[in-house]
């Protein structure tokens, strides 16, 4: 991942407003591309991507520092400007329903429409393009190799250093680190939509999984037109009110309940993760409604992982949640009636596992990231002892 230097971080706090780097972009630009979901309105453009929609005059910057009024017409200045791209285990995103075990190309570009105190990424998140490294360092191609002295089997991974990443490239390194899905993640895909509809378009056509790793805050056009594309959809739901969401995440919390239940409607795969920050968001009732909400509206199948804070950004302060917190969440979210229920970032935890909601045996047995066994049958991903069909792509 791009760390931000002090030098970077002071700039982050003394920049020209955004208006001024519209017009320092050069027309030639290489990340500069036509952006979609804008109309015009009086004076400028109005951004139809998210629920935000913002209204931008001539060279003004969305609040996503991604988007700009650029001559009349709306761009976006991220378009193959990659800035983390790493081979991940699948189960690091968290994804556990599709290909368990399995290499996930990810990648993000910068820029965030939310402002989350808790957020992992902000190096990444909350900076300008401008603002990130000229060059980033990403996978190329994974090499199986033996060791001739004890036989053992390992990969040897190859990188290269690159100042633009095309959807053509991410899609042939894809294939050739031995990914089975790439990941948009890290930052809010949503807010470079069009790098990552484009690749996940070329992906499908080489058959790769896509995986959209997002807040959910994206209007409901463009995310109904992204699903053609989308395999899995993972949301992070925040938390379960709208104070909550104002305070911390800088959003509304009605909208992602939206997104969640377009993702329903639409009858792909997606996975809820909760991030429980402590004093914050981890009340009894606050996760008793939102795991009542998630079964009466979004159905018993959906995965829902309960994650574990470690201090950071600018919740520094608080505590890493305790792991009885997350394990009271996770048994009311059983109570509730969900049947695929996890605990994240504590390894070791019962609830890294996949059971048989019919039988209870452990049907994907986890440590961390690593998948230490899979019982279930190749096709069709049932439970090999009472048959059971368990939703995912396996
Ligand atoms: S995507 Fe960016 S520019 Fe568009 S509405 Fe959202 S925050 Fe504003």
């Amino acid at each position: 991942m791009t760390a931000l230097s002090l030098c970077g971080a002071a700039l982050l706090a003394f920049y020209p407003p955004p208006s001024t780097f519209a017009r320092l972009l050069p027309a030639d630009n290489p990340w500069v591309r036509d952006g979609r979901f804008s109309v015009p309105v009086c004076n400028g453009v109005q951004c139809k991507l998210c629920p935000f929609e913002c209204f931008l005059p001539e060279g003004a910057r969305g609040r996503c520092k991604v988007r700009v009024n650029y001559g009349g017409k709306i761009k976006t200045l991220v378009y193959s400007k990659a800035v983390s791209v790493h081979l991940d285990p699948i189960e690091k995103k968290p994804v556990y329903h599709l290909y368990p075990g399995s290499l996930i190309y990810s990648l993000a570009s910068p820029g965030c429409n939310l402002r989350c105190k808790a957020c992992q990424n902000w190096e990444i998140s909350q900076i300008y393009p401008e603002q990130a490294d000229k060059t980033t360092l990403v996978p190329e191609r994974l090499d199986l190799k033996t060791d001739s002295a004890s036989g053992r089997v390992y990969g040897e991974l190859k990188q290269k250093e690159v100042a633009t990443l095309s959807p053509e490239e991410i899609v042939s390194c894809a294939l050739a680190t031995r990914s089975r899905a790439i990941a948009y993640t890290y930052s809010e895909p949503a807010v470079f939509y069009e790098y990552m509809y484009d690749t996940a378009r070329l992906a499908r056509k080489k058959g790769l999984k896509n995986v959209m790793v997002s807040a959910g805050y994206i209007n409901r056009e463009p995310l109904e037109e992204l699903l053609e594309y989308m395999d899995v959809v993972k949301i992070d739901l925040k938390g379960f009110d709208e104070r909550f969401y104002g305070e911390y995440v800088g959003g509304g919390l009605e909208r992602v309940k939206d997104t969640l239940r377009t993702l329903k409607k639409n009858g792909g795969l997606f996975e809820i993760v909760n991030l429980v920050v402590p004093g914050l968001n981890d009340g009894k009732e606050s996760i008793r409604a939102m795991t009542a909400w998630i079964r009466k509206d979004l159905g018993a199948d959906v995965p829902l992982f309960f994650s574990r804070f470690s201090p950071n950004y600018r919740l520094a302060s608080i505590a890493a949640t305790p792991v009885e917190t997350l394990t009271r969440a996770r048994d009311e979210a059983l109570k509730q009636g969900l049947k695929y229920v996890y605990v994240g970032n504590v390894p070791g935890h019962a609830g890294e596992n996949t059971y048989c909601p019919v039988c209870g045996r452990i049907l994907v047995r986890r440590y961390g990231y690593a998948v230490l066994e899979n019982r279930l049958t190749p096709a069709g991903g049932r439970c090999p002892h009472d048959g059971t069909r368990i939703p995912g792509i396996w």
